[in-house]
């Protein structure tokens, strides 16, 4: 039996927010038996936030859960695949600000940092869900999620981009630990140079740099040190999806194959998976 685990000691991850540009601190405690990942603003008089997906009240750049205007946290993707990949079921997550520090754009530091800390085992099983039946997501511009039943996570993802630097990259894996470590928690999110000044122009990413985001111009790519790995880009909305599906608070068991899907759909699929008790089945 697979046990659900919690951080055996506090731990605190410090970074800058991607859009406020502010320093932010998380401070990660342990936390009792099926109570999940919960996010409490300690900057804030706030309610907890549960990381579910019920919660999610933004997904136009990035994963937001909030309550009201005031009570978000926001950016939890990246860090909510490694709580994941590490199997860490339940964890307060104290944050100073309202953004999940965007550190390196990846899961990478999220990773080094949480992968040295020792785990409580807790007695009670962990909870994985098992998708039972095909169910699907797609909006009007054909971006498509499929969840398929399977005994384990795998993900399918293609994404067909403009530009000539990305084109169509396809990832095709089971998710377990090495190939998260090796082929996704590096991997950076994206974006073209337009829309890095248009952002910026409205006030927002005020902390993205070359830093923490691979930047493309037409043909070429701004960071001087290229890509990570081949297929980053891909490889980085696998990484989202990972952390996307986390917010069921469920260990998902299913073949997942998205093409050209984002953070909406992600959403949308979980929704429409909780939608009905036919789709899954608790194991
Ligand atoms: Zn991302």
């Amino acid at each position: 039996m697979v046990l659900q685990h919690t951080l055996k000691e506090i731990t605190q991850i410090k970074g800058i927010g991607l859009h406020s540009g502010l320093d932010v601190t998380l401070t990660l405690k342990p936390a009792p038996i099926n109570k999940g990942i919960t996010f409490y603003r300690t900057d804030i008089n706030s309610t907890p936030l549960r990381g579910l997906y019920s919660n999610v009240v933004d997904t136009r750049n990035c994963t937001a859960l909030g309550s009201d205007s005031k009570n978000i946290v926001s950016t939890i993707e990246h860090f909510m695949a490694t709580l994941y990949i590490l199997g860490i079921d339940n964890l307060d997550v104290e944050i100073d600000n309202a953004e999940i520090p965007i550190l390196d754009g990846s899961s990478r530091v999220f990773l080094d940092i949480l992968k040295t800390k020792p785990l409580e085992a807790q007695e009670a099983p962990a909870k994985i869900l098992r998708v039972k039946k095909e169910i699907t997501y797609e909006d009007k511009e054909g971006c498509r999620i499929t969840m398929l039943p399977s005994d384990k996570l795998e993900i399918c993802f293609d994404i067909d981009f403009p530009s000539p630097i990305v084109g169509h990259q396809n990832f095709n894996n089971v998710i377990d630990y090495s190939v998260f470590e090796q082929e996704i928690a590096p991997c950076r999110t994206f974006c073209e140079k337009y829309q890095v000044d248009y952002l910026k122009s409205i006030g927002l990413i005020k902390g993205g740099s070359l830093e923490n985001a691979v930047v493309l111009d037409g043909n070429t790519i701004l960071n001087p040190e290229g890509f990570r790995i081949k297929n980053e880009c891909v490889n980085h909305k696998v990484l989202d999806t990972i952390g996307d599906l986390y917010t069921s608070g469920y260990r998902i068991l299913s073949k997942v194959i998205a093409k050209k899907t984002g953070h909406r759909h992600n959403n949308e699929i979980l929704k429409i998976l909780f939608s009905s008790q036919d789709n899954y089945e608790i194991v």
